[in-house]
């Protein structure tokens, strides 16, 4: 067509972007790291690969399809007063470095303090869950999982501590096994109280067996 409409550069990158390739060129590409690697990506042990990985990926990366705001919507409010800190503690965090696309593994300990509503506690691990199945940096990973709270529940306070090892560190690069990385936020009253603080550090400590039998 002679009158085609021309977009501007940065719109047609964001059309490119928004364009998700197909499970075919997916698998493709996987061919082509196999190639990249040295191997021989039609030899039998091989052939399947690229289709598993791409399951895989499915799995790994889950979290792009599912909306963690809609987790936290259904929340109860018969508490009888509670308004004590609800605490998560060791939720098993399994995420990928998005500088490397390799694993990030540790565990998050998520608290808050209810102003009225309470969420279902399951959902604060699905909220985990979803976040950590996008390619991420932990300190993002951090943020992203306390201001979500934050802004569904708008409780007192929100608090979330992620220890984890990043496996572009240990198998990879300075190659420094059993080095674990430690984020926190704290909002509200985690914040701004030093002893609501306390009690929380106190209550995941209690917990603290440790990354080290990972
Ligand atoms: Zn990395």
């Amino acid at each position: 067509m002679s009158d085609q409409i021309t977009l501007p550069a940065e719109l047609r990158d964001a059309a490119t972007a928004a364009r998700r390739p197909s499970r075919t060129e997916a698998e493709e590409a996987v061919r082509t790291l196999l190639r990249w690697a040295g191997d021989d990506p039609d030899r039998e042990g091989l052939v399947g690969t690229p289709e598993r990985v791409v399951r895989a990926y499915e799995e790994f990366f889950a979290g792009y399809d599912q909306d963690p705001v809609d987790i936290l919507h259904r929340t109860f409010e018969e508490t009888d007063g509670y308004d004590e800190m609800v605490v998560l503690r060791d939720i098993r965090l399994e995420s990928h470095c998005e500088h490397h696309m390799v694993p990030i593994i540790g565990k998050a300990h998520v608290a808050y303090l209810p102003d009225r509503r309470v969420v279902g506690i399951s959902k604060l691990a699905r909220v985990v869950e979803i976040f950590s199945k996008r390619l991420q940096i932990q300190e993002k990973l951090t943020s992203q999982i306390a201001n979500t709270i934050n802004e569904v529940l708008q409780p007192k306070g929100v608090a979330v501590v992620i220890e984890a090892a990043h496996e572009c560190m240990t198998t990879r690069g300075v190659h420094k096994p059993g080095v674990t990385m430690v984020t926190s936020r704290m909002l509200g009253a985690f914040r701004t109280s030093p002893a609501t603080r306390r009690e929380f550090m106190a209550l995941i400590q209690g917990s603290n067996r440790g990354l080290s039998n990972a």
